[in-house]
């Protein structure tokens, strides 16, 4: 991050241009999470920091055989304060940890996250970049619906009784379809109050049946910043899912 901010076009690529109607909402920080964040409304210039995790097989998985040996999970740094044109250039991501997908299936994703929760952590108190005191805070982790659910200590398996990170809708209500209304999305007070059921079950099979039940497994580490999974796992992009663009097509949008 250090690096990033020391670029010589450090600067001139973090300048944007917003709309010039406050109501459009064309970035974080037109938002909602942005005005409540503590440290982007004392710090309106802090880094905005934007994670990504995905696994993927470091070599041919020809045969089934070899298939899953390889398999390693990596976890991508961005900021979103990079004008939106520089956000796809590598220059601007980072490689956090690299880590053998064997070792999280032992250890569990919050080991991965740890040592990068203790660093943002850190920039939320301002670390000293350049001759600058620099502040930093966490607004998103992105990745696919597994990634993302094995980040926010989310059900993996998509079979438990509420399967979505986003809404209560039960597996049931999820095949036969149904519309979602405000009042059936998640809240963050709710991950934390059945999180808390979890934890303190009596039994392992009482926290297994609560586990399935919510759709939760574990308190995720990303918690401990000023920074909720509930709020921070936004939905995969849908423009590059062809089914979702077949589905648009039918109802009449042409995208
Ligand atoms: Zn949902």
């Amino acid at each position: 991050m250090q690096r990033l901010v020391q670029h010589p076009d450090f600067e001139k690529m973090t300048q944007r241009e917003y709309d010039p109607d406050p109501n459009v909402l064309d970035g974080f920080m037109r938002g909602e999470f942005a005005e409540r964040n503590q440290i982007l409304r004392d710090h309106p210039h802090a880094l905005r920091s934007v994670l990504y995790w995905d696994d993927f097989e470091a070599c041919m998985a020809l045969s089934s055989h070899a298939s899953g040996k390889q398999k390693l999970g990596a976890l991508y740094l961005t900021l979103d304060n990079f004008d939106p044109r520089y956000r796809g250039n590598l220059d601007t991501i980072s490689l956090v940890a690299l880590v053998r997908s064997s070792y999280v299936k032992e250890h569990g994703i919050n080991a991965v996250l740890k040592r990068p929760v203790e660093d943002l952590k850190k920039l939320g108190d301002g670390v000293m970049m350049n001759g600058k005191n620099v502040f930093g805070t966490l607004i998103a982790v992105e990745g696919d619906n597994l990634a993302s659910h094995e980040c926010g200590g989310y059900k993996c398996g998509f079979t438990a009784h509420k399967p979505c990170r986003t809404c209560n809708c039960t597996l049931e209500e999820i095949r036969s379809g149904v519309e979602v209304k405000e009042s059936m999305l998640r809240t963050s007070r709710q991950y934390d109050e059945q999180i808390t059921e979890i934890e303190n079950a009596r039994t392992q099979k009482i926290a297994e049946e609560k586990s399935k039940e919510y759709g939760l497994v574990q308190r995720s580490e990303l918690n401990k910043l000023s920074f909720h999974v509930q709020n921070g796992l936004p939905p995969a992009k849908f423009s590059n899912n062809a089914k979702f663009v077949a589905y648009l097509r039918k109802i009449g949008i042409d995208i």
